[in-house]
């Protein structure tokens, strides 16, 4: 029987290319949105061509009762979720004086409350059945710190450390929970940057480039994996060699 994987914010960039590498090895895959509802169902319509069993569904992954209804019915459609993407997120650039308490909790809100939310929805029915992987997404900044993104860079610090008390919880029954921390990478989320600034990410990039989507979708389908069964607890960062 295939396997089910639930993506967060897979209506586009990193989380749209997981869903069809995922689809491609033949999972059924929630395509989670929260505004770009056509993207989503464009994807859904793309991936069921290719004979994948798939579900768009919206929710905002910062309100718990949405994230609750779209568990159910990714649940009621597949009968279980086996792996669980956490990779909705938002950014945005600002010095902290200029920071609003709105700005600061949307930030912490989808990056990482969302992550809890989802997290918390899906977990149950892996204690249930011992077995499960999830997997995270991070960010370079959460491990680094970016200078202007000290929203940003806090909510994604949270997630490497939910991560790893996560792994150390629910290792005993069974399931694995990593992240990925992806450097710069040319998604809609880097669409605001400048020629200069993208120059400038470049040259201090030892490979040269900015990542492709894909690169980051294969890292966290592999931490899904037997492949990857004795890795838990981990941060994996596909980055070009920005942060060694
Ligand atoms: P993106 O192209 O802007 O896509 C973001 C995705 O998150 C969209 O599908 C969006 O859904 C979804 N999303 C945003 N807020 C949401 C909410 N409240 N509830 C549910 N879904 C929500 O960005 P991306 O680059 O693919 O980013 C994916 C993840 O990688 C994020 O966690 C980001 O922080 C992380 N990351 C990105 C980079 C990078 O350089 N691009 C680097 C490091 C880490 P809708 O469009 O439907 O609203």
């Amino acid at each position: 029987m295939s396997k089910t994987v639930l993506i967060t914010g897979a209506s586009q960039g990193i989380g749209s290319a997981a869903a069809i590498v995922f689809a491609d090895k033949g999972y059924n895959v929630v395509i989670n949105y929260n505004n770009s509802e056509t993207k989503a169902k464009m994807l859904q319509q793309s991936l069921a061509k290719t004979g994948c069993k798939c579900l768009a569904v919206g929710a905002n992954v910062a309100y718990p009762g949405e994230v609750n209804n779209m568990v159910k019915q990714a649940e009621y459609a597949f009968g279980g979720i086996d792996v669980l993407v956490n990779n909705a997120g938002i950014s945005s650039f600002n010095l902290i004086q200029d920071i609003s308490d709105a700005e600061w909790n949307d930030m912490v809100s989808v990056n990482l409350t969302g992550v809890f939310n989802t997290t918390r929805a899906v977990i149950p029915q892996m204690i249930h059945k011992k077995e499960g992987a999830i997997i995270n997404v991070s960010s370079i900044w959460g491990i680094t710190g970016g200078a202007m993104e000290t929203h940003y860079s806090a909510a994604k610090a949270g997630v490497i450390g939910f991560t790893k008390a996560l792994a150390k919880e629910v290792g005993p029954s069974g399931i694995r929970v990593n992240c990925v921390a992806p450097g710069v990478i040319e998604t809609n989320m880097n669409s605001n940057l400048t020629l200069e600034d993208m120059r400038r990410l470049t040259d201090d990039t030892p490979l040269g480039r900015l990542g492709s989507p894909f690169e980051v979708a294969t890292t966290i389908y592999y931490l899904a994996t037997e492949d990857a069964s004795f890795i838990t607890g981990q941060v994996i960062s596909p980055n070009g060699g920005f942060v060694i």
